[in-house]
């Protein structure tokens, strides 16, 4: 692996630790197939040749460390750093990565592995705002179906969607931003890290999504990410 990253100021944390019980595999989400090799290999790759990041750790099931650990050298992802066994929920196995960054990080990206298509485009975006003083950037997608909130089986309302975004990762931090939220704020409700951000009274800013960050959760996202792999959209 990667050896002494001290002194490189962009990381990033790339979340492989789910069971992806809803895929029905006999392994964990990131070491199912998507085309001929795992989906854990095509995040992994893609931020590891990012010219805008330095260094990459990423959290896997504990047994599955040995096997990320193969993967990155296969792939000759020499930005890895380390591989840590991830916790019991994604707010955990950030915790776990976040412990493997530098004091002198600047800046932190986190990234699902169950979103296999990121792009320099778009990590591009999240980390411009930084620069204006945002403590973390999203992005985010305007949602296409009218939403409603419901209460025991009823419509209580139906809400203005024009303000709504659907928010996907990679999310990019301050690093101190980052981790003074893991240090405050209780994460057992966060399904993102923004979030923990936020609680913390965190400025986030948002900046286009891309539809190819579909999160894979069933079979028929992998079959749809399996086939833009194959025929990549238009740009
Ligand atoms: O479960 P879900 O698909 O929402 O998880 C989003 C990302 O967080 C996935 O890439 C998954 O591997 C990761 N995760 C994790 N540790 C957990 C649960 C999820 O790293 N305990």
């Amino acid at each position: 692996m990667g050896g002494d990253r001290q002194g490189s100021s962009t990381w990033a944390i790339l979340v492989a630790a789910g069971s992806g019980e809803r895929l029905g595999a006999d392994r964990p989400k990131a070491f199912v197939a998507l085309g001929d090799r795992v989906l854990l290999a095509e995040s992994l790759e893609r931020l590891d040749a990012s010219a805008w990041i330095d260094a990459v750790v990423v959290a896997v099931p504990t047994d599955w460390v040995e096997a990320a650990i193969v993967l990155a050298e296969e792939l000759v992802a020499s930005k890895v750093a380390a591989v840590v066994p991830g916790g019991t929920t994604r707010a955990e196995s950030v915790r776990a990565a976040l412990t493997e960054i530098p004091d002198d990080a600047l800046v932190v990206i986190v990234h699902d592995a169950a979103r296999p298509l990121v792009d320099d485009a778009v990590i591009e975006r999240v980390l411009g705002p930084l620069a204006e003083g945002y403590d973390g950037v999203v992005p985010g997608l305007p949602l296409a179906d009218t939403v409603k909130r419901v209460e025991r089986g009823l419509v209580a309302e139906t809400v203005d969607r024009s303000a709504l975004v659907t928010v996907q990762t990679p999310q990019a931090f301050t690093a101190t931003a980052l981790r003074a939220a893991y240090r405050d704020v209780g994460t057992a409700d966060a399904t993102d890290c923004a979030s923990l951000v936020e609680a913390r009274g965190g400025r986030i800013r948002v900046v286009d999504g891309d539809v190819r960050l579909l999160k894979i959760t069933t079979t028929a996202d992998l079959a749809l990410i399996e086939s833009w792999l194959e025929e990549p959209l238009p740009q």
